[in-house]
């Protein structure tokens, strides 16, 4: 297992610089934001199961009131997150979704508009379109990685915020973060950046310009299939305290134990990363050399069209891969139903190899004609490589496409 930072560096790729206050990135994801308790000395934080918290005074309590407005094993986490991307705060919530729809409410009134990225989350675009929408609020879904569009977009009028995902889920399209940022700024908006995909162990969205960090921790960051979450991570105090003021006045705030779990997976996070992206660049190179698979997208392939981007960007390709197969929409479906190790399910990022259809499940949501302009093809296969040894997925993807 790769356990230097050389070794968990793709050595085609720039290493960048993953250290932060005192502590490289690995021993932060174990330690940071939990000192031993100090009554007991419990290695682990607790998992602090109440609802209240009693008062010394009226006026006077120990920093926790209620756990709808916050609670010590969240609070943990948090510290946790916030100094795995490299910034002072973070709030965390029931579902990565939670974190969006509490970003909107904090951020936007009827009237606002939002720029987002053309390729995200289908859930992401429910969202915007299902539910915002109707509140007035517009969301111009645009392609985030032309430079020429992006800045078309954003000078034709006052834009709230400005939301990426990159690599986008699940075209593996990327955007230059770093250029999104000065775009951002001269339109005097912000930037938002989805790094669930990546991870501060592979992407660093504040050393490139974001504002705000959003994150589905229900992928990598927990990584065991186990938990949903979310957070939102920001370096300004303010933009912190709107946050967490909205959180508490719609009582999206991540439960104790989900947060506990999450704790202890974001500890191996770094070498998990490394571990994805290696058997996932082995299985990418595999399917490009396959006679039944017409397309490969992995974003660590000197075929990848991004790929100077992706090198300057991320430390590694990532653990997704998205391709297609001979004989379109129907011979994917009979790949995807003909796996037995990989896992046919609505998830990605955890240590279990996940295969989704994404117009059938993730992005079923997605009117047809926007999955298409994104380029979510109805053919388009995804693949979350897991933690298993890649051989094995080889070859239970070697026997799927035989069929
Ligand atoms: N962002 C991305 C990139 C996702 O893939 C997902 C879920 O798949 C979400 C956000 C939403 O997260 P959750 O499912 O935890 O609500």
């Amino acid at each position: 297992m790769a356990t230097t930072k050389e070794e968990l560096t793709d050595s085609r790729f720039q290493i960048a610089d993953l250290g932060s206050n005192d502590y490289e990135f690995e021993t932060l994801a174990l330690h940071a934001g939990t000192p031993p308790d100090p009554t007991t000395g419990a290695m682990l934080t607790p998992i602090y199961q109440t609802t209240t918290y009693r008062q010394e005074a009226v006026g006077r309590d120990k920093g926790f009131t209620y756990s709808r407005s916050g609670n010590p094993t969240v609070a943990a986490l948090e510290r946790r997150l916030a100094a795995l991307e490299g910034a002072e705060f973070c709030s965390c919530y029931a579902t990565g979704l939670a974190a969006t729809a509490s970003l909107c409410l904090a951020l936007l009134r009827a009237g606002d508009r939002v720029v987002v990225s053309q390729a995200v989350y289908g859930g992401t675009v429910r969202l915007f379109q299902q539910i915002l929408e109707p509140f007035g609020v517009e969301a111009d879904f645009v392609d985030t990685s032309d430079e020429e569009t992006l800045k078309a977009t954003l000078n034709e009028k006052p834009t709230r915020f400005l939301f990426i995902e990159t690599p986008a889920n699940p075209t593996l399209r990327l955007t230059d973060i770093k250029l999104a940022a000065r775009l951002a700024k001269e339109a005097e908006t912000l930037l938002v950046v989805d790094n669930t995909l990546l991870t501060p162990a592979l992407q660093r969205p504040f050393d490139l310009g974001a504002d705000i960090v959003l994150h589905s921790t229900t992928k990598f960051i927990e990584g065991h299939n186990a938990t949903v979450g979310g957070a939102l991570i920001t370096r300004d105090a303010e933009l912190h305290e709107r946050l967490a003021f909205t959180r508490n006045a719609i009582g999206a705030i991540q439960s104790p134990f989900p947060a506990w779990l999450t704790l202890q997976g974001v500890k191996t996070l770094p070498m998990r990363m490394a571990r994805h992206s290696e058997s996932a660049l082995q299985i990418a190179r595999f399917l490009e050399g396959h006679e039944q698979v017409t397309k490969v997208i992995y974003p660590g392939l000197e075929s990848f069209p991004q790929l100077e981007l992706a090198q300057r960007q991320q430390r590694t390709g990532g653990a997704l891969i998205a391709f297609e197969v001979k004989g379109g929409v129907e011979a994917g479906i009979r790949l995807m139903n003909s796996v037995h190790l990989c896992a046919l399910a609505e998830n990605l990022g955890a240590a279990e190899t996940i295969i989704t259809h994404p117009a059938s499940m993730t992005h079923a949501d997605v009117p047809p004609e926007q999955r298409q302009a994104a380029g979510i093809t109805d053919g388009l296969v995804r693949l979350s490589v897991g933690l298993e040894n890649p051989l094995d997925l080889i070859a239970d993807l070697a026997q799927a496409l035989r069929q």
